[in-house]
């Protein structure tokens, strides 16, 4: 490759990243920059279907995508290695195994589960984080299911499932073990009464700040499959076969999954960036405070809605938009033009609750449930595959079946 030419170079391959990079090789000759797409592994992975993984309720392979297979790697660079730090200075990334210069970068490295400190969270819990650690719950609950009737005392809590956190993720993952619970006791000869799955929430209600009615919908629809709400319920530690609600209860189980909290990449940190609660406050145009250079999106940033003064919600559908105003950004930069502000098109947001149910609002606020909802979700994700792939990867990939 022409190194002469300004070099963009986009750390992660998220949605963002990944859309970032597809939208600068539509929008830019290859003679106008080298673009270089670093990321941990070979494979992108859907973020937003990680809870089916953890449940095993969809294969792993549905759920990621070979990098190569949709970015052409005679377009860009294709580096598969971990982000150490951005040295902003010197316009270096260093890598675990190398180091990177740059002229523009994209830092869309996603998040990191966020434990709040409650103690022993972090040693004892699985996090519905990305693609290995996802396999791992999915392999720890089947084992725990497979080992029940071959040991001589096994105890009935061993096949509990607690799930810290009752928000978005801890909702449509106990959506998820809903339907693969049953599935095991049957596959495993259990009484299913024995297997429980227990929500945990510490706020009064879960879903904090989402509608009344479909967080009523939603939790009415899981409980009559057999889920457990405590709302209300704080946990103060998480020992290794239990939480301990407000200092003095315990839930036993032999799952224990923690999905209350998310943070922007360390990265950003180890960088010197500026950070609020874990993220950068972006300027309206997607860059980094102070460095003209650098746009950081997705779960990294923190965009700020000018009309209410609040941050937009962190999600896929504002991190796939993050990259198109970033790509006409740097397309901007390099031709001497001024940048566009980005603008949040909120398409409404939808939760699964399980295979053939789930709630959420579309256009407007329009409330859906049930299986409008649930054909509503697969619209948006097999749209995202689309974008990504076209029919080739829709086919492949795409949530086709019907419920
Ligand atoms: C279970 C679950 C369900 C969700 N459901 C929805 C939903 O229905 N709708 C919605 O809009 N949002 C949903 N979200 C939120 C959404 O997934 C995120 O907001 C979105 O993934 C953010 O995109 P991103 O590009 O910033 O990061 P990601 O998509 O997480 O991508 C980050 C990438 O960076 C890579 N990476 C990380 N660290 C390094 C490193 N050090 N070096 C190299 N590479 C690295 C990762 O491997 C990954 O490929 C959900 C999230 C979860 C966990």
């Amino acid at each position: 490759m022409n190194t002469n030419k300004p070099r963009i170079v986009v750390l992660g391959a998220g949605y963002a990243g990944m859309m970032t990079t597809k939208r600068l090789t539509q929008k830019l000759n290859p003679e106008e920059a080298e673009i270089v797409l670093v990321n941990k592994h070979n494979y992108h992975y859907q973020t937003t279907w990680l809870h089916e993984v953890a449940a095993g309720t969809i294969n792993t392979n549905q759920a990621r995508v070979m990098i190569s297979d949709v970015i052409n790697p005679d377009r860009v660079r294709l580096v598969y290695d971990s982000v150490v730090k951005v040295k902003k200075d010197e316009k270096r990334v260093e890598l675990e195994n190398g180091e990177l210069e740059y002229d523009y970068l994209v830092v869309a490295l996603g998040f990191e589960t966020n434990t709040f400190g409650i103690k022993g969270m972090k040693e004892n819990a699985f996090f519905i984080q990305d693609v290995d650690s996802c396999r791992h719950i999915n392999e720890h609950i089947e084992y725990q299911f497979a080992k029940y009737n071959n040991e001589e005392n096994a105890e009935d809590h061993s096949l509990n499932i607690l799930v810290g956190g009752g928000g978005f993720t801890g909702i449509e993952f106990v959506g998820e073990l809903a339907e693969k619970v049953p599935k095991l006791c049957r596959k495993y000869d259990i009484d299913p009464a024995k297997a429980r799955i227990i929500n945990v929430e510490a706020a009064p209600s879960i879903m904090p700040g989402f509608d009344e009615d479909l967080v009523d919908y939603a939790r009415k629809s899981l409980q009559e499959r057999g889920v457990e709400f405590r709302e209300g319920a704080k946990i103060s530690e998480c020992k290794e076969d239990a939480f301990v609600i407000n200092d003095e209860e315990e839930i036993k189980a032999g799952t224990i999954v923690w999905t209350g909290g998310v943070t922007g990449n360390s990265v950003l940190g180890e960088s010197g960036f500026e950070l609020t609660k874990g993220k950068v406050t972006v300027e309206d145009t997607l860059q980094a405070p102070g460095n003209e250079n650098i746009f950081v999106l997705g779960d990294c940033a923190w965009v700020m809605n000018k009309e209410d003064g609040k941050p937009y919600p962190p999600n896929a559908q504002g991190a796939i938009q993050h990259a198109t105003t970033c790509a006409n950004n740097i397309k901007a930069l390099l031709h001497g033009e001024s940048l566009e502000p980005f603008v949040f098109d909120n398409k409404g947001v939808v939760a699964s609750l399980g295979k053939s149910d789930a709630m959420g609002t579309v256009f407007s606020d329009k409330k859906l449930y049930g299986k409008t909802a649930a054909s509503m979700k697969k619209v948006v994700d097999n749209r995202y595959i689309l974008m990504l792939g076209g029919p080739k990867l829709f086919l492949k990939k795409g949530k086709i079946r019907p419920f």
